[in-house]
Formats: C-alpha cells, structure tokens, sequence
C-alpha cells in the first residue's frame, strides 16, 4: 500500500515550523529525507520518533532513504546490566571519532517503563559526547505497532545509517531473547561480561545466545578477572571452529579506557573477516528476511483481528470451544479459511 497518498500522511507536527512548506506533503516527507540524509541531527531525531510512534510517515521515509543504506557498521552490544556497556559505548565512541567515524547509539530497554528522558540521564553515561555533532545518541523502550521492538530497532537502524552514520551501535539490556532478536540485527556482536557476572556464562552454555564476535570481560581492574576469563575459555572451546572466525576474549576497564582501542581493533577485523568472506552479506540477508517476516506477520496478525473483531460468525464459533464442542486448533482452522482471504 503506498501511503504518501493518503491524507494526513504527515502530520504538520512532523515538521519544524521553519520547514512546514507552502504545498503538498510530499514536499514535506522528501524535506524530511533530505535534511536526514545531509546528515541533519534534527530531522534523524524526527525520523526516530515517527518510526517509534509507528506514523506511516516513518515507512514512507524509510522507503525513501532505504536505497542509500547498507554503509554504516552496525554493532550491538548486550549483556547484563551493570558490566558497564554504556560506559564502554561512551569509551569506543571516543576512539571512533579520533578516527573521524560518524557515530549512532541506540539503547534499547525492552522492559524499562522510562521515557526517553529518563533513560538518557540514568543509564547511558555519555554525556561526554552530547555536544559532538558527529555523535547521535537515542534510547528506545516502547514497542511500538509496526511489529516488534526488534523490527523498530533496525528501521531507527537504517535511517542512522542513512543519515551518514559510520558506526551504529545498538545496546540492548540482559541477555534474553528479546535482546538476542535485537543484537541479532547486527553485524558484529559484542558480549559484554564482567567477572562474577555467571548468568550470560550459563547462557552461553545452554546456547540461548549464539555466540557472539567479539566477547569483553569489562571490570578487570576485579580480583576475579582471570577466573571469569577461563571460563569464557571454555565455553568457546566447546563451540570452536577452525574455519570460522575466532572469537576474541578482551579484558576492558572501560572507565578508564584501558582495552578499548583493541575493542575497536577487533571489531574492525572482524568486519573485515566477514566481509572478506561473504560472510557479512550472508548474515544482512539472513536479518533482513527476518525483520520482512516479522513486519508481514504482525500485519497479518492485526489485519486478523480486525476482520474477526465485530464477527458474529467467529463469537460462535469461540462460543462451541468454550462449550467443549470444538476443539481450538479445528477453531483457528476454520478461522483461517473464512478469514485470511480479506486481503
Ligand atoms: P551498563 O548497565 O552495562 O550500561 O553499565 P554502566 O556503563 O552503566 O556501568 C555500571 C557501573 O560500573 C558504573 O558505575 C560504572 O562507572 C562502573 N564501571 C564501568 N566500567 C568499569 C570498570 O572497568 N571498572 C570498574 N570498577 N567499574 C566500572
């Protein structure tokens, strides 16, 4: 469906009173592109809260910008709270704009209530970097209706991406599926750990998480910091592949800096590796197919509920299972039959 037509598409909210243009709202969404892909700090955090607010005007902007993505590295990060990831994303930006890189952050809290606000103060510790022009840095809770919250992440992905962005990192709290989904966007994937922290060990082993690029045990100023890396040790050994990439285990003192300028090394390197190999293509068309999949079915899905919702047909039939009369697969079946040629 191609929803620039529709009225209303953008809401004059959407833009800044200096942009609003005297004719139609398509000027307006390629304004809005525009400034975003020139790299304008404004418009990104406008494109943002369209996609998070799940506003058509975000799709359309994303389809407009989509053909000049694909440039930036994606990073995430995960681990549990506390390892100091947000310490160490405010230590690697650092280094990265020594470099001269454009960079994104985009912290995602799926179970945090906290508004953008809220999070930014608390938890990302990156305040060094809020006056850098080259540096752009959002939170994210909210879910939003465009499918899930890891499809939302790789839509605000994309338009960083399109507004320049060398590097975008996404940092995700925990270490649970929502957070794997999430990290799982990415093209390089760092564990952040620190020693003690023996639950995302347990993870690993149980293989809830794959095992990820790259693995820092931040914290090694800690007694305990050689225990924790013998066990990573041996966790890796357990999955180890002579081919594949190998997986490198960096002590951090991420408030200090120290091992952050390998941190930055090693991700290079691994992009590299799976660049080289073909292997980073592999893994975007593997993500991509996900977040195509994870749209259609959270439309599909909606698009159900709607034709269902004032159905009589359907009260009775959830009326017979209630009754023992039908059972609940035989229910969806018939369900499905009636209802998913609506289009
Ligand atoms: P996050 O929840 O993983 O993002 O962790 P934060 O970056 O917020 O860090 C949690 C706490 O650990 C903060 O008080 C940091 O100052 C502290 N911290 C971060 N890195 C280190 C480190 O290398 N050594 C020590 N001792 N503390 C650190």
């Amino acid at each position: 469906m191609d929803s620039r037509g529709l009225k209303g598409a953008i809401h004059p909210r959407d833009l800044d009173s200096a942009t609003v243009p005297e004719a139609p709202q398509k000027d307006a969404s390629a304004t809005l592109a525009e400034r975003l892909v020139a790299g304008e700090k404004r418009a990104l955090a406008r494109a943002i809260t369209l996609i998070e607010s799940d506003d058509p005007a975000g799709w359309d902007l994303v389809r407009e910008v989509y053909p000049r993505t694909g440039n930036a590295r994606i990073i995430g990060f995960t681990g549990p709270p506390g390892v100091g990831k947000s310490t160490l994303i405010g230590a690697l930006t650092k280094e990265l704009r020594e470099a001269e890189r454009q960079v994104a952050v985009l912290s995602i809290d799926p179970s945090s209530p906290f508004t953008r606000g809220a999070l930014l103060g608390d938890r990302i510790r990156l305040s060094d970097h809020f006056l850098d022009p080259g540096v752009f840095i959002r939170s994210m809770a909210s879910r939003g209706a465009l499918g899930g919250l890891s499809e939302a992440a790789l839509q605000v992905a994309l338009v960083m991406d399109a507004a320049g962005k060398d590097d975008v990192m996404i940092e995700t709290v925990g270490v649970g599926q929502a957070e794997i989904d999430i990290v799982d966007h990415a093209d390089t994937i760092v564990l952040a750990l620190m020693p003690g922290s023996g639950d995302s060990i347990q993870a690993l082993k149980a293989g809830v998480m794959e095992i990820p690029d790259v693995i820092v045990v931040n914290k090694a100023d800690h007694p305990m910091t050689d225990t924790m890396i013998r066990e990573v040790r041996g966790v890796l050994a357990l999955a180890h592949d002579p081919e594949g990439w190998k997986v490198p285990i960096l002590r951090t003192e991420a408030v200090r800096g120290e091992g952050v300028s390998e941190l930055a090394e090693q991700i290079g390197l691994h992009r590299k590796f799976i660049e080289e190999r073909g292997l980073l293509a592999e893994r975007r068309a593997r993500n991509l197919r996900s977040e195509v999949l994870g749209i259609a079915a959270s439309r599909m899905r909606r698009r159900l509920e709607e034709s269902v919702a004032d159905d009589p047909a359907v009260q009775d039939l959830l009326d017979q299972v209630v009754r023992r009369e039908l059972d609940p697969a035989t229910a969806a079946g018939r369900l499905l039959e009636e209802h998913t040629d609506a289009g």
